[in-house]
């Protein structure tokens, strides 16, 4: 028997960079942030200049690296690469800064989790494009200032809120990125299928959708598990019914919510009588980090209706109450 060939296909993070969209124009939905930066690119080009930097915030899975990626691509410029937390030392983030060349893209994923000494010193790159390198330590150190190649810095957070305000001030655009409707993530799903050689129907489109959470990314990642359960169990295509029945092998629920989702609204409405709750107590319940319950899990839920965040803590909303399968409190909101 011939052993499975692992180059025969490509591995599922490599399907991810395929389904990447590669120009504005292939990018679907965030209209308002497209036209906003559409005018910001062009305006720079026509210029010959870097545009200013831009920020983009919102949700994981959203598509802000995506938009970085073509920002450079439609500057027809270098995108540099790096993330916060891998910003520890400001020397890191001073030999990032010294390569780069006249006009290129600088993204920095998690900008909100930059260490505070390569923090202070983006100010003065983002502001001046130079760098004040300290060489020695103690009595006899010395600072040399270091001129860098104006450039663009694209920063990505999940958290705006917490970006230092001198920081934040230093961007001269902000995006903030939305979910996306069902009918955009059905647009973002049909690319995908075209691309991966999947025989998606309409309505399983329209299922898998809705059911996606506003993020292209799960989208994307429910179309091709969906697409595992349609060529194991069924003819290959995707209809309603193998969206249904796949999606529900896979525990994502009516609504879309995931395990995590659900953990987090059973344990508020089980445990804590529906809320107020603090979020780092309710992350404890279901043993998580504060700030994936924050980034990844509240946004949605707060979208979806079912979470409300209240200066006193977290509550359930009355149709949290009833996704559950329970009756609410007359206390419980919405
Ligand atoms: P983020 O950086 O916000 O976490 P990404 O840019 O990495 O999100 O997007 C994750 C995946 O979702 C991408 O690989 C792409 O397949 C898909 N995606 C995101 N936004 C879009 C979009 N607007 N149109 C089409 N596909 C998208």
């Amino acid at each position: 028997e011939a052993p499975l060939d692992p180059y025969a296909a490509p591995a599922e993070h490599d399907l991810e960079t395929s389904l990447r969209p590669r120009t504005l124009g292939e990018f679907v939905g965030q209209q308002r942030v497209r036209e906003q930066l559409e005018l910001v690119l062009t305006g720079a080009l026509r210029r010959g200049s870097p545009p200013d930097h831009v920020l983009l915030s919102g949700p994981p899975g959203l598509g802000k690296t995506s938009l970085a990626m073509i920002i450079a691509a439609e500057l027809g410029t270098a995108l540099r690469v790096t993330s916060g937390p891998a910003l520890e030392r400001a020397g890191d983030l001073a030999s990032m800064l010294s390569n780069l060349a006249e006009g290129d893209v600088l993204f920095i994923d998690e900008i909100h989790r930059i260490a505070r000494p390569a923090e202070e010193m983006l100010y003065l790159a983002m502001e001046d494009f130079r760098v004040d390198v300290v060489v020695g330590k103690g009595p006899g150190a010395t600072s040399i200032p270091l001129e860098i190649a104006p450039f663009t810095l694209v920063g990505a957070t999940t958290r705006s809120g917490a970006l230092t305000g001198p920081l934040r001030d230093r961007f001269g655009f902000t995006a903030h990125m939305e979910f996306y409707v069902p009918g955009e993530l059905e647009r973002v799903l049909r690319r995908a299928a075209g691309i991966l050689g999947v025989d998606l129907r309409p309505d399983g489109a329209h299922e898998i959708a809705r059911r996606s959470r506003g993020t292209p990314r799960i989208a994307n990642r429910l179309l091709r598990r969906v697409r595992d359960y349609a060529e194991v169990r069924a003819d290959g295509a995707v209809t309603l019914e193998v969206a249904r029945a796949a999606l529900s092998v896979y525990d994502v629920d009516e609504l879309g919510l995931d395990r995590l989702d659900r953990a987090v609204l059973n344990a508020l409405v089980r445990s804590f009588g529906g809320g107020p709750v603090g979020v780092s107590t309710l992350a404890v319940a279901v043993g998580e980090e504060p700030s994936t319950v924050e980034e990844v899990c509240e946004p949605y839920l707060v979208r979806a209706g079912m979470l409300a965040r209240t200066p006193r803590g977290r509550v359930a909303t009355g149709a949290a109450w009833r996704h559950l399968g329970m009756e609410p409190p007359p206390t419980a909101p919405g």
